[in-house]
């Protein structure tokens, strides 16, 4: 099954999963404060190096979710899905945008630019900070070439303790500058992440959900926290797969 492609300028839609069975956040369980949220496809930057790759396209369910969000067969528009993180549990654990990045000012869908909408980045925290969630993400809209310095700023202005926003990049000397300009960052490299794995990358921190440890088992992102950790020291580095 392919990705579906996005209608031309239509806005994305937006869902919200209370109780998530994401297994890289919480092995497979369904626990009442963990919540996954999925952005219609149109949310990615289409200069994002893995745009035909990542691991929400690869993957059936992740793929699979993200179409019927896009066709809107599922969730809801921008105020809605305020609203249903208002209604999250207090101090619930959310991780937004498993599939999808963050929210564009709406004039860029009929385009291929990506420009971050600040206003609704800041309503998402606001909302978060409603429930005292922690919420964390991932972006890659730094790669968009027009707004990379815009974009890069808004995620400077809005992340903050409650709201983790990752830079992803796909390189280490990117990582390393990214990290030095003062972003959370998450780097896909599984060189480096082979070598944080055997604690010869000292400032890179190996995902622990994708390797077995001692007793065999993977940790869970509601265990581990590091992505949802600001300002933290150290990169995290995942396995390409
Ligand atoms: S490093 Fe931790 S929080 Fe980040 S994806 Fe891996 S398990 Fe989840």
């Amino acid at each position: 099954m392919p990705y579906t492609i996005p209608r031309p300028q239509t806005l994305p839609n937006w869902h919200l999963k209370e109780g998530t069975t994401n297994g890289k956040l919480t092995g497979g369980d369904s626990l009442k404060k963990v919540s996954a949220t999925v952005s219609s496809w149109q949310t990615c930057s289409k200069h994002c190096p893995m745009f035909n790759s990542c691991y929400a396209k690869k993957g059936f369910h992740t793929r699979q979710n993200a179409n019927a969000v896009t066709t809107k067969g599922r969730g809801s528009d921008f105020e809605g899905f305020l609203e249903n993180i208002e209604n999250l549990r207090n101090n619930s654990f959310l991780r937004l945008s498993v599939s999808g990045d963050l929210p564009s000012e709406d004039w860029c869908y009929s385009t291929e630019e990506r420009k971050i909408d600040l206003n609704k980045l800041k309503a998402i925290k606001k909302a978060v900070q409603s429930t005292k969630t922690l919420a964390f993400t991932y972006t890659h809209l730094h790669c968009d070439p027009k707004h990379k310095e815009h974009n890069l700023k808004a995620v400077k202005e809005a992340a903050n303790k409650d709201l983790v926003i990752n830079i992803s990049v796909e390189s280490k000397s990117k990582a390393l500058k990214m990290k030095q300009a003062g972003f959370d960052v998450a780097l896909v490299d599984s060189k480096t992440f082979k070598e944080a794995k055997e604690g010869n990358a000292p400032g890179f921190f190996a995902c622990p959900a994708q390797y077995k440890d001692e007793n065999g088992e993977k940790s869970r992102c509601i265990d581990c926290k590091k992505c949802s950790m600001f300002n933290r020291d150290e990169i995290v580095v995942f396995d390409k797969d």
